[in-house]
């Protein structure tokens, strides 16, 4: 049997060059054939958010990745199965133990001083292990930040198929597959993040071309002149020799070598990401302005996702003592 593989992507914003270049550009190339990929817009709710503007991510950011060559069947929205997803997640919950989602790191870093903490900031984790349980993946690539969270899916797969009965697949946390990571170019001392307040450093994947030229050519370097690939002590340079080699499929050390100098490097840089950024732009506008056809591939994936899950909601319905 093929493993299934699933990742989740929020519409904490725009999608962004780090999100096609370290992740959405190496599921096309790289995924499985069983390999499933979802908006999680529900994920994006658990803090103060805006219902206009999330669901206006969350259509484009279907877009994007069904125009950088996703294949539609194996892309659905998360809140297209809200209710197959709110009853999983009840059931968890009745799996889980306060003490369990209490010690999640995350949970304890952002709720931290924060005043009227949304309950869902505790449980979205559970809400997770839902997203997985729900479809019966075995492998969740993620980051060392949420590995917590895939391991809490897996105790409470583990409890609930000891304590009621054989339902869940027990899925395990996995290196994703990763490609460039991309620093903000304004502040080279942070990542590249969609969801960063200050976007000028930020090349987002719809950005027009002037657009992304004008942001490359305001990169921050340092002080030398000749282009060198030094990721800890020149990281402004190093970051767009790493964002011109992803987009031209060299090593950043060859890039070095090609360019004599800082404005030579940066005009290649903006030329490589414009061009490797348009078919994908071209095409998510083209499926933005046919809404008719966005909805039906949100409605197909929307139902293979809700019937992948149909038999094991039921089963553990059944089993925990409702329906
Ligand atoms: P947020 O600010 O909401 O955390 P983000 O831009 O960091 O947004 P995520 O939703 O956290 O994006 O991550 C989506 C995918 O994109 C993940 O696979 C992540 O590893 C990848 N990714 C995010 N930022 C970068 C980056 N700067 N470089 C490379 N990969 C990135
Ligand atoms: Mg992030």
């Amino acid at each position: 049997m093929t493993s299934i593989r699933l990742s989740g992507i929020t519409p904490s914003g725009h999608a962004q060059l780090g999100n096609y270049l370290g992740a959405i550009s190496r599921w096309v190339t790289d995924g499985g054939p069983e390999d499933l990929y979802f908006i999680s817009d529900l994920h994006a709710m658990t803090t103060t958010h805006n219902p206009a503007g999330l669901r206006s991510r969350a259509t484009e950011m279907l877009a994007v990745l069904v125009a950088a060559g996703i294949p539609p069947e194996h892309v659905f929205v998360q809140s297209d199965l809200a209710r197959e997803l709110g009853a999983l997640t009840w059931i968890l919950e009745c799996t889980c133990s306060y003490g369990e989602a209490a010690r999640m790191i995350q949970f304890k870093e952002k709720a931290a001083g924060q005043a009227g903490v949304r309950l869902s900031l505790l449980t979205y984790p559970v809400l997770m292990a839902a997203d997985i349980l729900l479809q019966g993946a075995s492998e969740v690539p993620v980051g060392e930040d949420q590995s917590q969270h895939v391991e809490l899916a897996r105790v409470l797969a583990r409890r609930f198929n000891s304590t009621y009965g054989e339902v869940f697949t027990v899925p395990r946390a996995v290196l994703p597959i990763t490609g460039a990571r991309v620093r903000d170019l304004a502040d080279p001392s942070r990542k590249m993040s969609k969801s960063n307040r200050d976007a000028v450093g930020v090349v987002f994947v719809l950005d027009e071309p002037d657009l992304i030229r004008r942001k490359i050519r305001r990169a921050v370097t340092d002080t030398q002149s000749t282009p060198a690939y030094e990721p800890e002590e020149r990281p402004g340079v190093s970051n767009l020799l790493e964002i011109l080699a992803a987009c031209t499929g060299t090593t950043p050390q060859e890039a070095a070598g090609q360019h004599a100098s800082y404005g030579a490097l940066k005009e290649a840089t903006a030329d490589a990401v414009i061009e490797t950024l348009r078919p994908v732009r071209e095409r998510t506008r083209e499926l933005l302005t046919d809404p008719a056809e966005l909805e039906r591939i949100r409605k197909a994936g929307a139902s293979r996702a809700a019937q992948r899950g149909e038999h094991r909601l039921q089963s553990a319905l059944r089993l925990i003592g409702a329906a």
